[in-house]
């Protein structure tokens, strides 16, 4: 599997609207708009920083994932994506290594990216994303 960077950074926080201007007026990022990803309950913000990005994250349902793990760890940072080649070889040479999966196969999330999550118990805790773009 090839790595060739680290993506972005996924934040966590109840509401973009309020949440970004910390990294918007006070860190200078320019937030390039939002996306609402239906099939995960989340609308999302990029914010470009230099070859990466931070990417906020606001749930659209209380039982969305990003809800969830606000009710349990608080507004943070909640993965770490990590931008990959090819996604389907990687996934098969993690399953190949016993890696557990939360994505057995790639979906699509914002942006067009192909996406997919790894479990953090193989992870030491951290929930990692793989995409391609
Ligand atoms: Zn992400």
């Amino acid at each position: 599997m090839k790595i060739l960077k680290i993506d972005h950074l996924g934040i966590a926080v109840k509401s973009i609207d309020q949440g970004k201007n910390f990294w918007t007026d006070v860190l200078g990022l320019h937030m390039e708009g939002t996306e609402t990803v239906e099939a995960q309950k989340v609308t999302t913000a990029f914010l470009p920083v230099g070859e990466s990005e931070v990417e906020l994250l606001e749930s659209t349902a209380p039982d969305g994932p990003v809800a969830k793990y606000i009710e349990k760890k608080g507004e943070g940072i909640q993965h770490v994506a990590f931008r990959v080649e090819n996604i389907e070889e990687a996934l098969a040479e993690l399953k190949e290594k016993g890696i557990q999966l939360i994505d057995q196969q790639p979906r699509m999330g914002a942006g067009g990216a192909k996406i997919a999550f790894l479990h953090p118990k193989a992870t030491n805790g951290v929930l990692v994303e793989l995409c391609e773009r």
